[in-house]
């Protein structure tokens, strides 16, 4: 890596987040700024990509347009980075994955726009590691700016930055003892609804007040920001990596903790598990990967 790496962001189907919570670096974005040059990013509005030692992408592979984009930023970056769950696992935009890309365009369009102006929709979204080679990944809806400056800074001194192995419940504060313990049927009442939380206790662990939490299946990393603010965990780090399907794993963890039954009548198990990995999750049988 030369003393000033050259960088260039593309920008795929996403928000706009991942971008603005790296432009939260606020006090380090002076010295981060001096220590790489920019070549290209959405506020130069440079078209072309020349070859850069760090290209970084935000958002999910959702058109054509966004797949030769991924491909060309692949070949010109030495490291290639995936900033945020949607160009690591799919994200929100990969929730379309369970609709038809025909009848979403034409609900959404309702033919006000004419098809040759709209973006040629991928049949399904695609995370960008299952279209190339992602050499960093640092997940979260978006990450937070520490969490990107901690990667980038390690990237700067020569270290690849390492995603977590553990989950969300080591870095969580709340107290746990029941979900420790091998039981079945804890939760006497079942599951409860995330409206209620006034009466919930926001110092005990949610699911052992009978809240849903993603945690026991989401990767740490973002300090439990969450949880530490009475707000269940929605699993926005992805799985813990080696684990194909985030989803899956919650429910396992689920049904061995709350009582026989009680998910068969919770009704968005898929929102709950494969909110940010549908597009990721190989065991959902998803096409066009
Ligand atoms: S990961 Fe979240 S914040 Fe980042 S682009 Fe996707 S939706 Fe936006
Ligand atoms: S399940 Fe959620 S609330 Fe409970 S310890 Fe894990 S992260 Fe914290
Ligand atoms: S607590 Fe969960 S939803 Fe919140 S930022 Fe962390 S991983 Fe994402």
């Amino acid at each position: 890596m030369p003393d000033k790496p050259t960088v260039a962001i593309g920008l795929l189907s996403g928000c706009f987040g991942c971008l603005m919570s790296l432009l939260d670096m606020a006090d380090d974005l002076p010295d981060f700024l001096d220590k790489v040059e920019l070549r290209r990013t959405p506020f130069n509005d440079v078209k072309e990509i020349e070859e850069v030692n760090i290209g970084i992408l935000e958002g999910a592979v959702s058109t054509d347009e966004n797949l030769e984009l991924v491909k060309e930023m692949r070949e010109k970056s030495e490291i290639l980075i995936s900033l945020g769950a949607c160009s690591c696992f799919g994200g929100i935009p990969g929730l379309r994955n369970f609709h038809d890309s025909t009848v979403l365009k034409e609900s959404i369009y309702a033919n006000k726009v004419p098809d040759d102006e709209l973006p040629a929709l991928l049949d399904k979204v695609i995370p960008a590691s299952q279209v190339v080679k992602v050499d960093v990944e640092i997940p979260g809806c978006p990450p937070t700016s520490k969490t990107i400056k901690d990667a980038l800074y390690s990237l700067l001194d020569g270290k690849k930055p390492d995603r977590y192995k553990k989950n969300l419940c080591v870095e969580c504060p709340r107290t746990k003892q029941k979900i420790l313990t091998p039981q079945r049927g804890f939760l006497a009442e079942g599951v409860r609804s995330v409206m209620e939380l006034d009466s919930i206790d926001p110092n005990t662990c949610f699911l052992e007040q009978g809240v849903l939490c993603m945690g026991i299946a989401t990767a740490a990393g973002c300090a439990a920001r969450c949880t530490r603010n009475n707000i269940p965990c929605r699993g926005c780090n992805g799985p813990v990596p080696g684990v194909a399907s985030q989803g899956n794993k919650a429910i396992d963890t689920l049904a061995s903790l709350i009582p026989p039954g009680a998910l068969m009548f919770f009704e968005d198990c898929v929102g709950m598990g494969y909110r940010y990995t549908a597009a990721y999750d190989t065991t959902l049988k998803v096409e066009n990967k």
